[in-house]
């Protein structure tokens, strides 16, 4: 070991597993894809199976302040679901793990459990297996998500070609702001304990940050049309970043337009209420498990009148680099914020 220390911090987290992955070497023909994509994919012979990952943490990735269990345990598995999503797979079977403080009582596992239930339901997933250990600081979950798809179904991070559309699904921002409301009725309860929250007017944003929905209907439905995006990745750290990963992976640029970006109406209000961007929150907000994704254009007729499917650019040369074109029209440069960890 030498003297030199590196914080993690100077990496950040693309960095920190960009440098894991430079050391890791693929021994076995099966691995097809390794460290890099939303999910890692192997061959299973007649079809291929994707396997992606995910850790939750109590106090880091949620809150049960305000998070329900049923809600923890429901977005545990969705989020992994959403990476096979991502990858055009669809998802077969879940192992669940849990670490438990003794602060948990049985009833509070069982409601985590009727969450992970009700969403292995929704998502047709078999719950096969797992592992349940102490804790000495609250909740961890870890699942492990794993699906099926046809080998040419697979969409990748690195296969956009210039003047490919990019699409994404539903709209953006709105589990930012919600995560944002729920703070602030937090420390209201917390400085005023007899102070109810009155959250009735924000239901739809804070349902985005409780309860996100994976994207499988959409899967299904490019399926139905007979359409295999060019590329694909789902949307957890917000829309630059993503729109980062696909033009490192595929040696692209992109151009966005401000007024194709897809904002729901009390994201909107409630982003002004809160003195916040709502484009900035679109463009930066995480966790609101939409699909970005690029189409050659001979598909376009076959997404153009779909309700759900905003075209919000394309796909230029690497050398024109990453732009929003704004409502005034002028071309601003995309940063790629996302949420650091780090
Ligand atoms: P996503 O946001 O889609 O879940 P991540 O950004 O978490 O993807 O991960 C990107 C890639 O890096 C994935 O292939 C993931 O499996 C891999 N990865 C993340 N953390 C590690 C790690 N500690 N060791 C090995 N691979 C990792
Ligand atoms: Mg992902």
């Amino acid at each position: 070991m030498s003297e030199k220390r590196t914080e993690i911090s100077d990496l950040g987290e693309f960095g920190l597993i960009d440098h894991l992955n430079e050391k890791v070497k693929i021994k076995n023909d099966s691995t097809l894809k390794g460290i890099g994509d939303d999910a890692a994919v192997i061959d299973a012979g007649d079809h291929v199976k994707v396997v992606t990952t995910d850790l939750l943490l109590e106090g880091v990735h949620f809150d049960l302040a305000y998070a329900p269990l049923p809600h923890v345990g429901f977005k545990a598995v969705a989020v992994n679901v959403s990476d096979i999503a991502a990858m055009n797979g669809i998802p077969k079977q879940i192992t669940v793990s849990i670490a438990l403080s003794n602060r948990f009582s049985v009833e509070a596992v069982d409601a985590l459990y009727s969450g992970i239930r009700a969403a292995c339901e929704h998502y047709g997933v078999d719950l096969v297996g797992g592992d349940t250990t102490a804790s000495r600081s609250g909740l961890v979950i870890s699942i492990t998500a794993i699906g099926e798809a046809q080998k040419e179904q697979i969409t990748y991070r690195n296969g956009a070609k210039e003047n490919d559309i990019l699409c994404v699904t539903g709209d953006l921002g709105g589990a930012l702001v919600g995560l944002q409301i729920l703070e602030r009725e937090k420390q209201v309860f917390l400085a005023n304990p007899d102070m109810r929250p009155d959250l009735e007017k924000y239901t739809i944003v804070t349902g985005r940050q409780l309860k996100p929905d994976a994207r499988m209907d959409i899967i299904h439905e490019l399926r139905e049309l007979g359409v295999v995006p060019t590329s694909m990745m789902d949307i957890s750290d917000g829309l630059a970043s993503e729109i980062f990963h696909i033009c490192k992976s595929s040696n692209v640029g992109a151009t966005i337009y401000e007024d194709k970006l897809p904002i729901d109406k009390q994201t909107f209000d409630t982003a002004v209420e809160l003195n916040l961007d709502p484009i900035t929150c679109v463009l930066n907000g995480g966790e609101d498990y939409e699909l970005l994704f690029t189409i050659d254009q001979k598909d376009f007729g076959k997404l153009e009148k779909h309700p759900d499917v905003h075209f919000i650019g394309h796909i230029t040369k690497p050398e024109e680099g990453k732009f929003l074109v704004t409502k005034s029209g002028t071309a601003a440069a995309i940063k790629a914020q996302g949420w650091k960890h780090f």
